[in-house]
């Protein structure tokens, strides 16, 4: 069975543990996954997430300072892209359901692996057609043409009338370059906390295939030992089979057997 920790308090958020746990780097790849969902306000709700605990909405929208909506709006969001889970759990008293929210590290972090992914490949796009293709600028309005447009436009600025001069791209792919640089780098370091956070969910899920094999083999000797003792009775009775066993009446079985007695004893006295 997997124990499921809830935080209903304030109490119960304990972030500075959270926040012991986590690198640096794995807690900006989380805020960058769930910004690029919800812009600004990830970098806000992260605070109030955890991946071990599922959290009360109603503390995460006090904490935010927001509407319980607004909360529920934000959090369905990052769900639609399996970036948090849900468990709801039914007011007694209300009878209403409040939902209960968790961050799905491991998902969070797959989800910017393919934004990366995606950047990477563009950028490399780019610096491939910057390499290869001609491109123009009227430098005054400072807008670029590639080779077909300025054709198009015959090599001058329908804006200001200037004469297109050869765009140097050496500084772009420069810069384009660096940005591969960058993109790769982050991707290694995804790379390496998605392999930890695999470790972790695969130690996690050992040591619960552990704890369910204990319970089982103790089940398996408590029934093995139901079983010896069964047998050992059924030998005493293979020893002595000319003597019935009587029957013992239990509870309401014992009130019915009185009544029978009782009954046969009337019917006897009325024959007499
Ligand atoms: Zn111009």
């Amino acid at each position: 069975m997997k124990k499921i920790l809830f935080a209903d308090k304030d109490s119960d958020l304990q972030m500075d543990k959270k926040e012991k746990r986590d690198s640096p780097e794995k807690k900006g790849f989380i805020i960058e996954a769930l910004s690029s969902v919800i812009g600004k306000q990830g970098e806000d709700i992260i605070k109030f997430l955890d991946a071990e605990k599922y959290i009360n909405e109603f503390i995460i929208a006090k904490k935010l300072d927001i509407t319980i909506n607004q909360t529920r709006n934000i959090l369905y969001k990052l769900s639609e892209h399996g970036l948090v889970s849900s468990i709801r759990k039914k007011d007694k008293r209300k009878g209403w359901y409040t939902y209960f929210w968790r961050l799905e590290t491991l998902r969070t972090l797959n989800f910017l692996k393919e934004i990366v992914k995606k950047r990477i490949e563009q950028t490399a796009q780019q610096i491939q057609s910057r390499e290869i293709k001609t491109f123009y600028v009227c430098e005054r309005c400072n807008i670029e043409y590639n080779e077909e447009n300025a054709l198009l436009h015959d090599f001058t600025c329908s804006e200001c009338g200037n004469i297109f001069v050869l765009k140097d791209n050496t500084k772009t792919i420069k810069e384009l370059k660096k940005n591969l640089e960058k993109f790769e780098k982050q991707q290694e370091i995804i790379n390496i906390e998605i392999d930890g956070e695999k470790e972790k969910g695969n130690k996690k899920k050992v040591k619960e295939i552990k704890k369910e094999e204990k319970e089982k083999v103790k089940k398996r000797m408590e029934k093995k030992k139901e079983r010896d003792l069964k047998k050992k009775k059924e030998e005493k009775l293979a020893k002595k089979p000319q003597k019935k066993p009587a029957k013992k009446f239990k509870g309401k079985n014992k009130k019915i057997r009185k009544h029978f007695k009782q009954k046969t004893k009337k019917k006897v006295k009325k024959k007499k």
